[in-house]
C-alpha cells in the first residue's frame, strides 16, 4: 500500500478553504476556522469511509464546496462539522459553547435532514418532498450545505454498493439537482446531474463522453476560432470583455438527444460561448456584433436581462451559425449577472447583516420563495436578495404514510386530520395512531417527517364528537359532520334539542314564544320540521346561536308595532354581549351593525334606537350618522361601547388603488394570504389611466387588524392608497 500523507493532504485542503473564504472577506476569522477544523479532525478520529480514507476528508471537502458556493464562514464551519452530531459523540451543546449558536443551529439543521429517509418517489411525490425538505431546513444555508454534502458523496459514489448508488443517484436527480437549480447554483446542478446520470445510465453516459473526447480537438479549435473573431471585433469597438468557450454538460446533451430524437452529430448547440462585459449597455452592443458576425437562428433569441428567470438568472441568449454551418449558443452577461449565475442567491449573501426580524419583510420573501419553488415566471428577483433566514412553508407540515407517500397538511394538524386526508373511511374507522412506530394520543400534533400509521377497527365504529375540537382541517371537520348527519339521526335530534332548549333558557325566551314564529323561522332556515333543525344542531351543521337569532329576527318582525321594552341595567360595567356591543343602561337589545360604515371593535361608536329593529351601531365619524344626528331624531341616539370580550369577527371593506402592472393581483393576494384573514369578496378593475382599483371585504377582529392589513397592502409595489370605506 502506498504511503499517503493524509495529514499533509488535509492541511492543504484546509488552506484551500481558508483562501476561498479570504477572497470574499479578507478579514474573516482564520483562527476560529482552524479550531473548527482541528475539532472536527478530533471528533472523527479513527473513523474511515468506504474507500478506506480517513472520514474527516469528507467534511473538509464538503466545506471546500460550500466555500466555493460563496457561503459565509459560519456555513463553512458547519460544513466541517456537518456529520459530527450524527456520527460522533459531539452534541449541539458542545458546538454551541465552542463555536456559537449560529454554527450549532446550522449543523443541527443538516443533521435533521440527514435523519429523514428519501427513497425514490413518483413524480407527483417529488414536489412535496422538495417542499418538505425546504420546510425542515428553515435556513436556506442548511440546504446549501446539504447540497455540498451530497455533491462530495456523489463524487465518491463508486465506493457505494450497486443498489445504494442507484437510489442515491435517483434522489440526486430528483431532489438535489432541482434544488440547486432553483437556488441558481448552475455549476453544482450540472455536476450533480452528470454524476447521477453516469450511475443511472452508464452506457449512454459513456457514449456521449467518448464522443466528446473524440471531438475534443475539433471542438476546441471551433471554440477558439469563434473566440478570436469575437475578441478582435470587441477590441476594435473598445469593449472590455472576457470570453469563455465550453461544451455543454453531458446530461444536457443527453436530454437534447432524446427530446429531439437526434444522433449526437445532429445535435444543435453542443457548444456555448460566454461573453462577460462591464455594463448592460455593452451586453446589447455585443449581441449586435454577434448577430453581425454570425447568422442568427430565428426564434432562438432570449432576453433574460429584461425578464430574469425565477432563480434570478440574467443573460442574453442567442443561437447562431458558426464555421462549417455548426450552430453554437452565445450567452452575454455582466460580471454581476455572472456571479448570480455561478452562486445563485449566495451571490447576494450579506451574512453580516444578520437575520431580519421584521415579519412583514419575511412574509414578502416568503411569497417570493414560494413562487420561486412553484416556478412562476413573473416574480421580482430583487425581493429575495438579502434573505438569510427563510421560513418557507411555515404554515405547512409534511408527513409520511407507512408506504412513504408524503401528505401535506396545515401546521398544527393532528393524526385525525391525517386519517381523513387519506380517506373518510379511514378516519371514520380510526381507533388510534402510531407515529414513528409509537402509539400516540389522538391530539398529537404532527411534526415534519413523521411517519404515521392509522389503526382502524372494523364494523360500525365511528368518530367521536370530541374530534371536532381536535381537527385543524376543514376536510376532516366536514367529513366528521357528514358522518354524524348520516349515521346518527336520532341521537342528533336528541342532542340538538337539548342544546337548543338549554340556550333558550339562558336567553330567557320561552318555548311558547318560539312557537309563535316557528313556521316562518324554520322556513327561513330551509327546514320543514323542527326535528331537522335539531338534527342540524346535533351534527354541528348549525350553531344554536344562529338558530335562536333567526327566531329573534322573526319575533322582532312580529312585534314591529309594539313599543320597544327596555330594562334599566344597574351595573355600568361592561359585560359579555353576544354582539360584542354594550348599550349603556339597556339590556336585551337587538344589535345591528350599519352597512354604511361597518364598525369594528376599536372604532369609536354610537347607537341609534330604530323603530322596532333594536339598536343600530355606527362609527362616530360616519357621514350618514352625523347627518342623522343633526336631524329631529337626535333623542334616539344612545352611548354604546364595545364589550370586553368580543368573539365574533366583523366585516370591513377596503379599496386598494395601484398602478396597474403584471402580477399586481398575485402580489395583493400574497399579502392577503400572509395576513391570514378570511376574505369574503374581491373585485379588481382597471381604469383608463393605467390604475387598478381592487375592492375587497375581509373579516377582522377589530381596528388593529384593519390597520395592520392596510399597512401590508400599502407595501405591495405600485400601491398608492388603501382606504377603508
Ligand atoms: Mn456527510
Amino acid at each position: 500500500m502506498d504511503v499517503f500523507d493524509y495529514h499533509e493532504y488535509l492541511e492543504g485542503r484546509f488552506r484551500c478553504v481558508a483562501e476561498r473564504l479570504a477572497r470574499s472577506d479578507a478579514a474573516f476569522d482564520r483562527e476560529r476556522l482552524r479550531s473548527v477544523f482541528l475539532y472536527a479532525c478530533e471528533a472523527h478520529e479513527g473513523q474511515s469511509r468506504k474507500s478506506g480514507e480517513p472520514y474527516i476528508i469528507h467534511p473538509v471537502e464538503t466545506a471546500l464546496i460550500v466555500a466555493e458556493m460563496n457561503l459565509d464562514p459560519d456555513s463553512v464551519a458547519a460544513a466541517m462539522l456537518h456529520d459530527s452530531i450524527e456520527d460522533t459523540k459531539v452534541t449541539h451543546q458542545d458546538i454551541k459553547s465552542r463555536f456559537g449558536q449560529a454554527v450549532a443551529d446550522l449543523v443541527d439543521g443538516v443533521t435533521k435532514l440527514t435523519r429523514v429517509e428519501y427513497t425514490s418517489k413518483e413524480d407527483q411525490q417529488m414536489e412535496n418532498l422538495r417542499k418538505m425538505f425546504l420546510a425542515m431546513a428553515r435556513d436556506i444555508r442548511v440546504i446549501m450545505i446539504k447540497i455540498g454534502d451530497r455533491l462530495h458523496n456523489m463524487r465518491t459514489s463508486e465506493y457505494w454498493e450497486e443498489q445504494k448508488r442507484r437510489e442515491k443517484s435517483l434522489e440526486t436527480m430528483n431532489l438535489y439537482a432541482p434544488l440547486a437549480h432553483r437556488l441558481g447554483i448552475q455549476t453544482v446542478k450540472w455536476e450533480l446531474e452528470d454524476l447521477a446520470f453516469k450511475n443511472l445510465d452508464p452506457v449512454a453516459f459513456k457514449e456521449i463522453s467518448d464522443y466528446l473526447t473524440e471531438q475534443e480537438a475539433h471542438n476546441e479549435a471551433f471554440l477558439n476560432h469563434i473566440k478570436s473573431i469575437l475578441t478582435a471585433r470587441l477590441e476594435e469597438a473598445g469593449i472590455q470583455s472576457a470570453i469563455e468557450g465550453r461544451v455543454k454538460h453531458i446530461y444536457s446533451i443527453y436530454r437534447k438527444k432524446y427530446s429531439q430524437n437526434k444522433s449526437l452529430e445532429e445535435i444543435y448547440d453542443l457548444h456555448a460561448v460566454r461573453v462577460i462585459v462591464e455594463t448592460i449597455a455593452d451586453c446589447y452592443n455585443v449581441l449586435g456584433f454577434v448577430h453581425d458576425l454570425f447568422k442568427p437562428i430565428p426564434g432562438r433569441f432570449k432576453d433574460y436581462i429584461s425578464t430574469p428567470k425565477p432563480n434570478m438568472y440574467q443573460s442574453l441568449h442567442t443561437t447562431v451559425i458558426g464555421r462549417e454551418g455548426v450552430p453554437f449558443e452565445a450567452q452575454i452577461r455582466t460580471w454581476d449577472m455572472h456571479r448570480t449565475a455561478e452562486y445563485g442567491i449566495a451571490a447576494h449573501w450579506q451574512y453580516k447583516e444578520g437575520v431580519s426580524s421584521d415579519n412583514r419583510e419575511l412574509n414578502r420573501k416568503l411569497a417570493w420563495v414560494r413562487s420561486l419553488l412553484e416556478s412562476q415566471q413573473d416574480t421580482d428577483p430583487e425581493e429575495f436578495i438579502k434573505a438569510i433566514k427563510v421560513d418557507m412553508f411555515a404554515d405547512d407540515v409534511f408527513v409520511f404514510t407507512p408506504r412513504g407517500d408524503v401528505i401535506n397538511l396545515p401546521l398544527g394538524a393532528g393524526v385525525i386530520d391525517f386519517a381523513y386526508a387519506i380517506h373518510s373511511a379511514v378516519g371514520n374507522r380510526m381507533q388510534g395512531a402510531k407515529v414513528n412506530g409509537k402509539m400516540v394520543s389522538l391530539d398529537y400534533t404532527l411534526q415534519n417527517g413523521d411517519i404515521i400509521e392509522v389503526l382502524t377497527a372494523g364494523g360500525s365504529h365511528g368518530p367521536s364528537r370530541d374530534w371536532l375540537k381536535m381537527v385543524k382541517t376543514n376536510e376532516a371537520r366536514n367529513k366528521i359532520k357528514q358522518w354524524f348527519k348520516k349515521e346518527r339521526h336520532e341521537e342528533n335530534v336528541a342532542e340538538g334539542k337539548a342544546d337548543f332548549e338549554k340556550e333558550l333558557k339562558r336567553t330567557g325566551i320561552s318555548m311558547q314564544t318560539i312557537n309563535e314564529v316557528l313556521q316562518p323561522a324554520l322556513k327561513r332556515m330551509s327546514f320543514s320540521v323542527i326535528e331537522d333543525m335539531y338534527s342540524a344542531i346535533g351534527y354541528g351543521g348549525l350553531t344554536v346561536t344562529r338558530a335562536i337569532n333567526r327566531f329573534r329576527d322573526e319575533l322582532v318582525r312580529l312585534n314591529k308595532q309594539r313599543p320597544v321594552k327596555v330594562q334599566i341595567e344597574k351595573s355600568r360595567k361592561p359585560k359579555k354581549a353576544v354582539s360584542g356591543v354594550i348599550v349603556e343602561g339597556l339590556d336585551n337589545f337587538l344589535i345591528k351593525f350599519s352597512r354604511c360604515c361597518l364598525p369594528v371593535p376599536g372604532d369609536d361608536i354610537v347607537g341609534f334606537i330604530t323603530r322596532g329593529y333594536g339598536v343600530s351601531i355606527h362609527r362616530s365619524d360616519c357621514v350618514s350618522a352625523l347627518r342623522m344626528r343633526q336631524s329631529e331624531e337626535k333623542g334616539r341616539w344612545v352611548p354604546v361601547q364595545w364589550a370586553e370580550e368580543i368573539k365574533q369577527s366583523y366585516q370591513t371593506d377596503l379599496t386598494v388603488t395601484a398602478h396597474d402592472r403584471a402580477s399586481l393581483l398575485v402580489d395583493v393576494m400574497a399579502a392577503l394570504s400572509a395576513a391570514k384573514l378570511p376574505i369574503n369578496t374581491l373585485h379588481a378593475r382597471t381604469t383608463g389611466d393605467n390604475m387598478s382599483i381592487i375592492r375587497l371585504t375581509a373579516e377582522v377582529s377589530g381596528s388593529e387588524q384593519i390597520a395592520a392589513l392596510r399597512n401590508d397592502l400599502a407595501r405591495v409595489s405600485g400601491v398608492t392608497s388603501v382606504k377603508r370605506e
